[in-house]
């Protein structure tokens, strides 16, 4: 069972529930705390969280032009996650090798900003990958 973010809009809490992708879409997800249904989808990383309005559907479908459901969307093979792993940790090594020093104000501030999200997206691909494991 994949797990999701969610927040309940009563308690304003965060949790990360296992449940099935019917369980989502349908709102049978109780909050732990006041056993509310209308538990919100948490987009991490994101500075303002997306609801999700339509059952799950990709926020990105302008994007990603798919309209798969996000659910989907959003599950990798293990094969996947480690390539993508060993390419951002690659960048990162080149990123962080270079000599901020040398740069401008506002350079090394991009530059400071791709390490950190960098950082993000391996822990997140490790906390993804070690899930599958
Ligand atoms: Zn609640």
């Amino acid at each position: 069972m994949p797990f999701y973010d969610l927040r309940c809009p009563k308690c304003g809490k965060e949790y990360n529930i296992s449940a099935t992708i019917a369980e989502k879409t349908e709102k049978r997800i109780p909050c732990p705390d006041c056993g509310s249904f209308e538990l919100e989808t948490v987009f991490k990383g994101s500075p303002a969280y997306i609801k999700s309005r339509e059952g799950g559907a990709c926020p990105n479908r302008h994007i990603c032009g798919s309209g798969a459901a996000m659910d989907e969307a959003a599950e990798f093979t293990k094969e996947e996650l480690d390539e993508a792993h060993r390419a951002l940790l690659s960048t990162l090594r080149k990123c962080e090798k270079m000599d901020a020093g040398r740069l401008g104000a506002s350079q090394r501030t991009l530059l400071e900003r791709r390490i950190a999200a960098l950082k993000v997206a391996l822990a997140l691909i490790e906390k993804e990958s070690g899930r599958l494991a």
